[in-house]
Order: structure tokens, then sequence, then C-alpha cells
């Protein structure tokens, strides 16, 4: 099923030769899955059946459940883990989505449970964003950040354009308020933001608010991967609400969980995987031509 991945090149640093020589990457040594989903929670009923293969990647392990939804392999991730005990700021953002990468997924669909900033799109909306804007700032953003080489890549469509029209079509029957698009404002977290910072990041143009989906929509990048995001609101955020409540009655967790919102998420997810399994015809696949500064590690090349 994976087997037949149509790779991008690398064109590899030049140093004294006047062409530059490309290598091609070479094949997933074990293809498992085309798709992949991220996201903090996955139902009985969406894994079914599945092994959890734990894959080893140059920054530690990852637990991977690879499960048949609706006919297809999917390697599904765990962001949070099973428990919901790993913070935003502590995931092994690298060790993921290059967990992902080795089992041979092409296409990442990204649930992200968000607030809002923006007074059109309250609670129980939905947001596939267009743009982000990162407000991280002590995660690892690169998988190259302990190599010589460095990468500059490409961000004029943030996320995978065709993922996004699949996770669009799929969700517009399923929801009263659907946004086409939005930006993304990734935070740092553990805390929620103060009435100034929300106010700031209004300002700036941001729609929604959460706290994981940097870096990884910039390693899926790096790692050729499309990648996009289907964001239920589950809040409104500081300043545009009188509480902000992360657990317990009454908070945002409760809302999402327990009134069929991630059920309806998970329903809008598989319709667009059906999508996804087509050959894709983005240019995410080649992602990194172009983007070496450096000499590529041969841990990336040949692709662990
Ligand atoms: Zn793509």
């Amino acid at each position: 099923m994976a087997g037949t991945r149509s790779r991008g090149s690398i064109v590899s640093w030049r140093s004294s030769s006047s062409e530059p020589r490309v290598d091609r990457l070479a094949p997933v040594s074990r293809p498992v899955a085309r798709l992949g989903v991220i996201s903090s929670f996955f139902s009985d009923a969406f894994l079914g059946e599945h092994r959890t293969e734990l894959v080893e990647t140059p920054w530690g392990s990852a637990p991977v459940d690879v499960a048949s939804v609706d006919g297809e392999t999917v390697a599904c991730l765990w962001r949070y883990g099973r428990g919901l005990d790993i913070a935003s700021h502590r995931i092994n953002y690298r060790a993921n989505l290059w967990a992902l990468r080795s089992l041979g997924v092409e296409r990442v669909v990204s649930q992200n449970a968000i607030g809002s900033c923006n007074p059109a799109l309250p609670p129980g909306a939905v947001v596939v964003s267009h743009d982000f804007i990162d407000f991280t700032h002590r995660r690892a953003r690169s998988f190259f950040d302990d190599t010589d080489a460095w990468v500059r890549i490409d961000l004029t469509d943030p996320f995978c354009p065709e993922v996004r029209e699949a996770l669009t079509a799929a969700a517009t029957p399923l929801f009263e308020r659907l946004a086409p698009r939005g930006v993304f404002l990734c935070g740092e977290g553990p805390r929620f933001e103060t009435p100034a910072e929300i106010a700031m990041f209004r300002q700036w143009g941001a729609d929604i608010i959460g706290t994981p989906l940097v870096p990884e929509v910039v390693l899926a990048r790096e790692a050729e991967m499309c990648f996009a995001s289907i964001a239920p609101v589950i809040n409104f955020a500081t300043g545009l609400t009188t509480e902000v409540k992360h657990v317990g009655a009454g908070s945002m967790v409760d809302f999402y969980y327990r009134s069929g919102f991630h059920d309806r998420i998970e329903t809008a997810i598989r319709s667009a995987l059906r999508t996804l399994s087509r050959e894709r015809r983005c240019r995410c696949g080649a992602a990194m031509d172009g983007a070496f500064h450096g000499p590529p590690p041969t841990w990336y090349t040949t692709r662990a």
C-alpha cells in the first residue's frame, strides 16, 4: 500500500562543484501507513482493532497506534499521551513527527481543540486554518537544530492545500459554523493567555489560539509530509469570557468530550481520510528541494 511513494529530491550543498548533487531520498525501510492523524484523543470507534508500534527515532522513541480506518491503514499518534498527561511544552515533537515519517506517512491530519479570540467563532465552531503565528519560545523548531546543516523551508502555504480542502469538504455538512480559513496563533503555555495578550493577538490578525501546532506543522514540512489542522473551538479566550477553565465542571475539556463534539470531529476526519488516500498533487513532497544549507545528515537521507 505504502510502497508507491513518489519522492521529492534533495539538492545537496554545493562545495566546489559547479552543479548541485541530487540525492534521492531512500525509500522508507518499513512502510506501514500513508496517512497519519495526530489527536488529543482517539475513541475506540475510531481506532477499532489496532496495534501499537514503538518507533525509534534520533530523538527517542514514540508510540504510534496503527489502525485500519474504513479499510485504510492509518498511523494514529496520541499527542498528549493516552492519559492526556504530556503538556504541550513537554511533547517530544521531533520524535513524534519523525516516527510518522519513518512509518511511511505522507499526509497528516491534526486535530487541535482550541480557544477563540474572534467573536465570530464561538465555542462549537470549527476552523480549518490557512496560516499561523508562532508565539512559542522554548521549543526545538527543526530536525536540524543539532547538525551542521540547517534549512529554510517555504511557508507560503503553511498548511497543505489538498488536506485543507479535504477537511473543509468533510466538515462542512457536519458543523453549523465551519470557517475554511483562519489564523492559528500557537502559544507556549502551559498557562492561559492574559487579556492584554489576547487583545494583541487579535490585533495581529489571529482568530484562534492553541499550544501544540508549532512545531508540528513545521516539522511535517521538513519531513515533506502534508499537514493541515481541523480545530474545534471549545472556549472563548481570556478577556472574551468571564473565566477560562481547563478541567472539571463547565470546563473546556468537559465541553469538548461530553457534548459529542469530539465524536463529530472524528467523523469529519474519517471522511477526509477517504479523500486523502488518493495520490497527492501538492508540493509538500518536494518541500526540501532548495531548502538545505549544508549537507543533509545521513540519518535524514537514509530515512531510518
Ligand atoms: Zn500536501
